[in-house]
């Protein structure tokens, strides 16, 4: 497998196959059109993989006793086991090469969370389950970064998976090759502006984590790193912790603008933060000042450039 493309597991339905009980598909539009020029999906369709047919009656989770099964409404045909033991085998095997995943949302089987479960009489339901294949990917891969089709409808929650997904393949790439405390270091510190954004005392735990470290187990030092860094990202970054970003960086132009470039640089993040303008405005003009002012601790932040331009990402937060 080539080290440097980003893999990335989809429910076949959101590529457009249609495998789908009624023999449609779920396109996903930013899936298909955006994404897909930058990484390589590999997909999965549960149902056809456990023999369900296309087309097929539809399936559901139904509470009986303690258990659940992924049944027809009528009871019969529960497919959970195979489903579960399904999930598994990709969870176990194929998962580890990815970088993230994507499932469709609302499915019994790919459904991420609020799947409804309904009662053995089909009378009512409740919106906690989690989809069985879904369940087993996630459980079995903790730091993978996963989400759902229409959740990536949401700019927020489609820049915060994006921006995961590289910097877990980023750390994949780190982890692929022996380990050590100087390469740990010099990882969180390129991290150092991406984790400010998101959680500034993860910022300050993890560096703490690898600063006073004395023991000799790299392996165990470095899960516990990118667990609590894969963590620490996971909500998107808050307007106002993104604001305070930008101001740290503004510091270090100090000396090299003008006074009108620096007021320029103060009045675009002072947008930023009420609202009226991207992050995009005020982190071109930054970049635009770093090419003129290079500085090698800067260039080397992640936060400048967490995934491709092209995909527009920080157009919509
Ligand atoms: S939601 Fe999952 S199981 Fe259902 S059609 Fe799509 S890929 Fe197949």
């Amino acid at each position: 497998m080539d080290t440097d493309t980003i893999h990335i597991g989809l429910s076949a339905c959101l590529a457009g196959e249609k495998v789908r009980f009624d023999t449609g598909h779920k396109k996903s539009n930013f899936c298909m059109n955006d994404l897909a020029k930058h990484v390589e999906y590999t997909k999965f369709c549960p149902e056809v993989a456990v023999g369900l047919p296309i087309p097929r009656p539809t399936i559901r989770q139904v509470k009986v006793g303690d258990t659940i099964k992924v049944c027809r409404p009528d009871g019969t045909g529960d497919v959970g086991p195979q489903l579960t033991q399904y999930g598994k085998k990709v969870a176990t095997e194929q998962a580890k090469n990815l970088s993230g995943f994507i499932f469709c949302a609302k499915s019994p089987s790919c459904g991420m969370e609020r799947i409804k479960i309904y009662n053995e009489a089909g009378t009512g339901n409740t919106s906690e389950g989690v989809g069985f294949f879904a369940e087993q990917i996630m459980h079995h891969n903790p730091l993978l970064p996963c989400e759902e089709n229409g959740r990536l409808n949401d700019m927020h929650l489609r820049e915060n998976f994006v921006m995961r997904v590289y910097t877990f393949k980023h750390w994949q790439k780190l982890a692929s090759e022996p380990l050590s405390l100087h390469k740990l270091t010099q990882f969180h510190a390129q991290y150092k502006y991406l984790l400010m954004a998101h959680n500034y005392q993860a910022y300050r735990d993890l560096g703490n984590l690898l600063g006073t470290y004395q023991g000799s187990d790299i392996e165990a030092l470095a899960d516990e790193y990118i667990l609590g860094l894969m963590m620490a990202l996971k909500s998107p970054a808050s307007r106002r912790n993104n604001t305070n970003t930008l101001m740290h960086l503004q510091g270090y132009f100090k000396k090299a603008l003008s006074k009108i470039e620096k007021q320029e640089l103060r009045d675009a993040i002072d947008e930023y933060r009420s609202g009226l303008v991207p992050l995009y405005v005020p982190l071109t003009l930054l970049k635009h000042h770093l090419k003129v002012h290079p500085n090698s601790y800067l260039e080397s932040q992640v936060f400048f450039n967490p995934y491709p331009n092209e995909l527009k990402l920080r157009y919509g937060i």
